[in-house]
C-alpha cells in the first residue's frame, strides 16, 4: 500500500505548503498549488513567516527522530503532516473554515491520480496476495507446450498481450511473465531472443488497443512542469497534430508544457520546427537544447515522443559510445521519464540507450500518434 500511502503523505504535504502560503493573500494558486509570484523573494519574513517556518523544520525533526529511533514510516509521516498543516493554518489566522478550504485545495490536485493509483493497487494487491496472478500466468502459458514451435510463439505473443492489460508496467510485465516464458522457450527449443521479442510485440501491440495505464495517467495528471521531447519517431507517425491536443489538454488542466528541441532531431535541419509549426504549437514554446536543458532538473515528467540518440545519456559519459561528446536534451535530470516509441530498437546511431533501463524512466511501446491520441482522450474524458 506504500503507493497509496505516499500520495496521502504528498497530498498532506500539499495542505501543508498551501496552508502555509495561503496565510499570505499575496500567494496565487494554479491547480491547488501555491506560486511564487515575482518580487516574492524581495519580502522580508514577519513573525508569522517565521513561525511557520520552525513548524515545519519542528515536525521534520520529530519525523526524522521517529525513523531513526521507532522505525516510523508513511503512517506516522501523515499524521504530522496533518498535524503541522493543521497547527500552520491556526499560525496563519486562517481558521478552521479556511484551514478547511486549503485542504480541499491541496488535495484536489492529487485526487485524481490518488484514485487511480488506488483502484490499480487494489486491483494488484487482491491478485498478488492471493496468488491470483500465478495461477493466471501459468495457466496461460502451460497449454502451449502441446503445440508446434511456431504456433506455440504466436500463442505466447498473445498471451503476452492478455496479460498486458492487467499488468500494463513493463517491468512488471517482465517480472510476471519471463520467468515462466523463459523456460517453456528453452523447453520448446525456442532462441530466447524471440522469447524476448515476443515479450516486447505482445506488451507493444496491447498498448495500440488500450495504451495508456493508471500509472501513466496519475503521473501526467499531478504534474506541473512537463517538457515534451519529439524525435524522428514523432515525424514519421506524422504524431504533431496529436501532440498539438496534448499540448492543449496538459495546458488547459494548468501543467506548464515546453518543448524541448535538438538540433539534429529527426532527420533535416530544423525537422522537428516545421513540424511543430505545422501543428501551430506556439512558437515561444520551442526551446533550443541549450534553453531547456537547465530546466530539467525541476521537470516532473519529459516526455520523450519518438527520440533515442538525442536523449541518449552515454553521450556525456560512455566515452566508448560512438556519439561521445554529442550535446543532449539532458531528459535523465527530470523527476520522471516517458519514452514513447513502438519497442526497445535503436536510433539512428545504432547504439543502445542506457535511459530506457532507469528507475525512473517508463517506457511506452506504441506507434507515437496512437499512444498520444489515446493520452489525449483520457484526459479530455473520453477515454474508456
Ligand atoms: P533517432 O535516434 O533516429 O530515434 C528515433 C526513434 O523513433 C527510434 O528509436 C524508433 O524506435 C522511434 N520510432 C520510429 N518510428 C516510430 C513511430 N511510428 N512511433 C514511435 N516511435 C517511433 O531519432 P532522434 O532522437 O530524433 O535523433 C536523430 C538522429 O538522426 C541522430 O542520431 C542524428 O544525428 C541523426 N541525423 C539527424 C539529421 C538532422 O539533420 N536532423 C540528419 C541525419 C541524421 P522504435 O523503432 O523502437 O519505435
Amino acid at each position: 500500500m506504500s503507493i497509496a500511502r505516499s500520495l496521502l503523505t504528498v497530498s498532506l504535504a500539499t495542505l501543508c505548503s498551501s496552508i502555509a502560503l495561503a496565510q499570505r493573500s499575496d500567494v496565487p494558486f494554479r491547480g491547488g498549488i501555491p506560486v511564487a509570484p515575482s518580487g516574492l523573494a524581495d519580502k522580508p519574513l514577519d513573525i508569522r513567516d517565521r513561525l511557520v517556518l520552525i513548524t515545519i523544520l519542528v515536525t521534520f525533526t520529530i519525523f526524522i527522530v521517529g525513523v531513526m529511533r521507532y522505525g516510523w514510516d508513511f503512517d506516522q509521516m501523515s499524521a504530522l503532516f496533518f498535524i503541522m498543516g493543521v497547527v500552520v493554518g491556526l499560525i496563519g489566522r486562517l481558521g478552521v473554515n479556511r484551514t478547511a478550504d486549503a485542504f480541499v485545495e491541496g488535495f484536489r490536485s492529487m485526487a485524481f491520480a490518488a484514485m487511480l493509483i488506488g483502484f490499480a493497487r487494489a486491483i494488484y494487491v487482491v491478485a498478488e496476495q492471493g496468488h491470483i496472478i500465478d495461477t493466471i500466468v501459468n495457466g496461460l502459458f502451460a497449454p502451449l507446450s502441446h503445440f508446434p514451435v511456431g504456433v506455440a510463439a504466436l500463442g505466447m505473443m498473445v498471451t503476452q498481450f492478455l496479460v498486458h492489460f492487467p499488468v500494463p508496467s513493463v517491468t512488471g510485465h517482465a517480472v510476471l511473465t519471463l520467468p515462466v516464458l523463459v523456460p517453456l522457450s528453452d523447453l520448446l527449443g525456442l532462441p530466447r531472443q524471440v522469447t524476448v521479442l515476443i515479450y516486447q510485440y505482445g506488451g507493444g501491440l496491447c498498448n495500440i488497443v488500450a495504451p495508456t495505464n493508471g500509472g501513466l495517467m496519475a503521473i501526467l495528471a499531478a504534474a506541473n512542469k512537463v517538457v515534451i521531447v519529439p524525435g524522428y519517431g514523432m515525424a514519421v507517425s506524422q504524431a504533431q497534430h496529436k501532440v498539438r491536443e496534448l499540448y492543449d489538454a496538459l495546458s488547459k488542466r494548468g501543467v506548464d508544457v515546453k518543448f524541448g528541441i535538438h538540433p539534429v532531431a529527426g532527420r533535416m535541419p530544423g525537422h522537428m520546427n516545421v513540424l511543430l509549426a505545422e501543428a501551430d504549437i506556439p512558437y515561444d514554446k520551442l526551446l533550443d537544447m541549450d534553453e531547456i536543458n537547465g530546466d530539467f532538473q525541476q521537470t516532473d515528467v519529459a516526455l520523450i515522443i519518438g527520440a533515442n540518440d538525442v536523449t541518449n545519456p552515454a553521450a556525456r559519459s560512455d566515452t566508448s559510445s560512438p556519439i561521445y561528446g554529442m550535446p543532449i536534451l539532458d531528459v535523465d535530470k527530470a523527476r520522471t521519464v516517458m519514452v514513447i516509441k513502438r519497442g526497445m530498437s535503436a536510433g539512428f546511431a545504432g547504439i543502445e540507450n542506457p535511459l530506457y533501463y532507469l528507475d525512473r524512466t517508463l517506457m511506452l511501446f506504441g506507434d507515437a500518434k496512437g499512444f498520444v491520441g489515446n493520452i489525449v482522450r483520457e484526459l479530455t474524458g473520453g477515454g474508456h
